[in-house]
């Protein structure tokens, strides 16, 4: 099955299952990419086993790279803060405290390895390296990425897959993968690579969106997180459990997010349509005003636990455990 693509033809294939292997699904809803305009119509379906929402058809793996731009945002340095002052300030506060718990950033010094998984341009990494002196090391499959990683913060990348990665075996104290797993075509893959990675009692920590968002069944297609055609896979916190449960991790706790910024995203959607014309493009997402009202509700989201982002705090039992 082909679809057209512009100028090229993005592939796709039917697959089963990512985590539990059943063919059985339902569907769920027809989406196109509403933010960078890649061409074409994708279905998402629910696995009837296990649950796991998916594109499927999916875009075959070789293709995958078309769908993203050349100036796909994570694959660069941003600078949000002059844009939005201390409105931003106050949002990376919460972000950055949710995102690497206290107790886990007490417990790294000198000798810690950190490992980022789809790292983008490194600011992530940059700022555990500078808050605990731990060593860090990321991987990307963006050159842009590795580019802008090494001349902004002097960090070397691994190019290319996860998988393919040498490093040995019980090395890292943490990984990290901040929206990451729902662009892979094979996450469970990918999560069994991270575990034989981290050390005994060393920590997985996964960024990744909700399905199970009160905003992702109110907004359906125009649901921010979905970013069709870019995300292959849509976790809720059970979906996510029974994956990261498989490779004898355990999950410790999940954070709920409290920041508006994909509630925002989404209403853009549905107020002035695709994010892609020049004359209203990005128009709520830039609005101090809406980023303040918008806070309490998001706020109300976390503490329900139906916000649009989780993350995910696992941890490598011992074999004895
Ligand atoms: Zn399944």
């Amino acid at each position: 099955m082909q679809i057209f693509n512009g100028s090229s033809m993005i592939k796709t294939h039917l697959v089963p299952c990512n985590l539990c292997g059943s063919k059985n699904t339902s569907f769920i809803c027809k989406a196109r990419d509403r933010l960078h305009g890649v061409e074409g119509e994708f279905n998402y379906v629910k696995c009837s086993e296990c649950g796991l929402i998916y594109m499927n058809p999916q875009v075959v793996p070789e293709d995958i790279p078309q769908l993203y731009p050349s100036n796909y945002a994570p694959h660069h340095s941003r600078n949000k803060k002059k844009r939005f002052g201390f409105i931003s300030e106050l949002c990376s506060y919460l972000t950055s405290m949710a995102k690497i718990r206290k107790e886990i950033y007490n417990c790294l010094d000198n000798e810690s390895r950190v490992l980022d998984v789809g790292c983008g341009s490194g600011s992530i990494l940059n700022d555990i390296r500078k808050r605990t002196g731990c060593q860090v090391y990321g991987v990307d499959i963006s050159e842009n990425a590795v580019q802008t990683a090494k001349e902004l913060y002097g960090i070397d990348i691994f190019k290319g897959d996860i998988k393919d990665s040498t490093w040995q075996d019980n090395y890292f104290d943490v990984i990290t993968a901040w929206q990451y797993l729902e662009h892979v075509n094979d996450p469970n893959q990918n999560v069994e690579k991270m575990c034989r990675l981290l050390k005994n009692s060393g920590w997985l920590i996964l960024g990744i969106p909700n399905y199970k968002s009160l905003h992702a069944k109110w907004f359906k297609n125009k649901w921010f997180p979905l970013d069709c055609p870019r995300h292959l896979c849509l976790w809720s916190p059970q979906t996510i459990t029974k994956l990261i449960n498989k490779h004898g991790l355990k999950v410790e706790y999940i954070v709920y997010d409290m920041t508006p910024w994909s509630l925002i995203g989404s209403l853009q959607y549905l107020i002035y349509g695709d994010n892609l014309n020049p004359g209203t493009k990005n128009r709520l997402m830039y609005s101090r005003c809406l980023l303040v009202l918008m806070f309490p509700w998001t706020l109300l989201m976390s503490l329900l636990k139906c916000s649009d982002v989780i993350i995910v705090y696992a941890r490598k039992q011992q074999a004895n455990e």
